[in-house]
């Protein structure tokens, strides 16, 4: 599949700081990136919103999904579904917008199939000792569920090596920073295609 704009995915394990990362970003890049948003069966966190963080619905609405195609991709994470819609990505890349997706490292597998310009980003964190630290402290998941997250995140990071850029996450700023660097850089790659 060949695209106008350009699609950057960042994948990170749960805890790593993408969110407040892609939200930075997003800040500065209002007219030439979408940010992607999911749809997925998991229950909305207290501060969440449908429509803005992600779309939540049922799993036999998620199921309907997958029977008629609407998916890009999708992945069961946890003991949840999360997909991005096709619509969402195709009507941005087609207007010549980017779009940034935050999906897991199964999403990323199927997108690079698909679509193999895009960009792959592996946002970590600095330490598994501090990914700890920051998944048991925000307080969004009950103990148990945090641990099968930091269990998760021990085979995401086997993943890292697939991704085009590998950024650490010690500060936000900086790796904001960085991508704004590797969005300068591939835009100036992608124009000088043949
Ligand atoms: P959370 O429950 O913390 O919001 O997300 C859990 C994981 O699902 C994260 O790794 C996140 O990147 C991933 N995720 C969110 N949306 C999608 C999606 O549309 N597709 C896939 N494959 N993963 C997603």
């Amino acid at each position: 599949m060949k695209t106008k704009g350009l699609i950057f995915i960042i994948s990170a394990p749960s805890g790593a700081g993408k969110t407040t990362v892609i939200k930075n970003f997003m800040k500065r890049h209002k007219k030439d990136f979408v940010l992607s948003i999911s749809v997925t069966t998991r229950k909305p966190r207290k501060n969440e919103k449908h429509g803005r963080d992600y779309y939540f619905i049922s799993r036999e609405k998620f199921k309907k999904y997958i029977k008629t195609g609407k998916f890009l991709e999708y992945a069961k994470v946890l003991d949840n579904y999360y997909g991005t819609l096709k619509s969402t990505v195709l009507n941005s890349i087609n207007k010549g917008l980017n779009v940034i997706m935050d999906i897991d490292v199964q999403g990323a597998t199927q997108i690079r199939k698909k679509i193999p310009d895009c960009i792959t980003i592996f946002l970590r964190p600095p330490s598994l000792k501090e990914l700890k630290k920051r998944l048991f402290k925000r307080k969004t998941e009950t103990e148990e569920e945090a641990k099968k997250r930091i269990n998760l995140a021990k085979k995401e990071l086997k993943e890292q090596k697939k991704y085009d850029y590998i950024l650490t996450n010690k500060k936000v700023r900086d790796v904001v920073d960085t991508l704004e660097a590797i969005y300068k850089y591939e835009k100036i790659k992608n124009n000088y295609k043949i």
